[in-house]
């Protein structure tokens, strides 16, 4: 079998909740809470779940963009938690990140051009300004700008052209993975499909690995190869695009699923309305995270006992003590 790209085994990230004169940590945030996954080279796993649910934080932890509290992560077999500051930045080559907001994560007093090039001169990837300017100019024409944008400001710029110099900012090192951290939630509907589009044909023209977060499981559809969704910093389910969409097993992935409008109006699919609001992690339930909402809880260890994630069938896992 052939190794996965990434592989990330029981990690965890805990946030410090500081108080009193002395800043003495009085809680916990349990953010990421014993997360594995894996991913194959060229494929797109899409990681879905509602606000809080740490699929942010398990993307930026990977990265080592936070630090992890524990866990593994292995990337093409080297082991990313044992790296040093050198080593890390030669990785920041290999995996890049686009942030959700493209109107916060580009500095304002920099051009175009600047976004787009700091990591060229970081990595040191051009030899003369010529060289530069033509590797910009070739990024913005990659992602549908051009190179009169160039020695424009981000204020310039709409919101689908914001993403695109993201986009563009991360294509720059020729990464092999991309986590992309909610790159749509912030766009109109028309104008998420086109930067979605766009991600699928650089999938394919740069053989790119994308993790794909998002919090809707419409957004994810059609450019995920595999799905995994979280609740409460853990992953409840994993499992093929098409499997997962047909089959889901989680009481919480049916919940999310009913909540996809399905195009066709001669097909009707019952709405499942969660009771209460997620709950804090600062001080999650015991048990199944989901027990204290879960429509279907039938069994007293639900709430005393972690369901392990289990595999039902080839690669379809889940978190469940009923139905894993
Ligand atoms: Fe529901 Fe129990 Fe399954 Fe959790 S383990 S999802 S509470 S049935």
């Amino acid at each position: 079998m052939t190794e996965p790209l990434l592989k990330v085994r029981d990690l965890v990230k805990h946030f410090s909740v500081r108080g009193g004169i002395l800043g003495r940590e009085v809680d916990r945030v349990h953010a990421v809470d014993g997360v594995s996954l894996e991913l194959a080279a060229g494929e797109t796993l899409g990681v879905v779940g509602e606000s809080g649910c740490g699929k942010s934080t398990t993307g930026r932890c990977i990265l080592r963009l936070i630090e992890p509290t524990t866990g593994e992560i292995w990337f093409e077999g080297k082991d990313v938690m044992a790296m040093g500051r050198g080593e890390l930045a030669a990785l920041r080559r290999d995996m890049q990140i686009i942030f959700q907001d493209p109107y916060a994560s580009l500095n304002p007093r920099m051009t175009v051009g600047s976004i787009i090039g700091e990591a060229l001169l970081i990595h040191n990837l051009t030899k003369t300004r010529h060289e530069f300017e033509d590797r910009i100019v070739e990024l913005l024409e990659t992602v549908g700008l051009n190179a009169d944008h160039m020695r424009r400001y981000p204020h310039e710029f709409s919101g689908g052209q914001r993403q695109r110099i993201g986009i563009a900012r991360a294509l720059a090192v020729s990464p092999k993975l991309v986590v992309c951290d909610e790159p749509v939630s912030a766009l109109d509907v028309s104008i998420q499909a086109q930067v979605i589009n766009l991600l699928e044909d650089l999938q394919e023209k740069f053989s790119l690995t994308y993790m794909f977060i998002a919090h809707d499981l419409s957004v994810v559809e059609h450019i995920s190869t595999r799905v995994a969704v979280m609740y409460l910093g853990r992953v409840v389910e994993i499992a093929p695009a098409n499997e997962l969409y047909t089959n889901p097993l989680h009481p919480y992935t049916e919940a999310l699923l009913s909540a996809v409008p399905i195009p066709d109006p001669t097909v009707a699919r019952k709405r499942i309305m969660l009771q209460g609001d997620v709950p804090s992690p600062i001080n999650p339930p015991p048990g199944c995270h989901f027990h204290t909402r879960c429509p279907i809880k039938q069994m007293p260890l639900c709430g005393t006992e972690r369901p392990e994630l289990k595999q039902t069938k080839e690669g379809h896992w889940v978190s469940c003590h009923l139905r894993g």
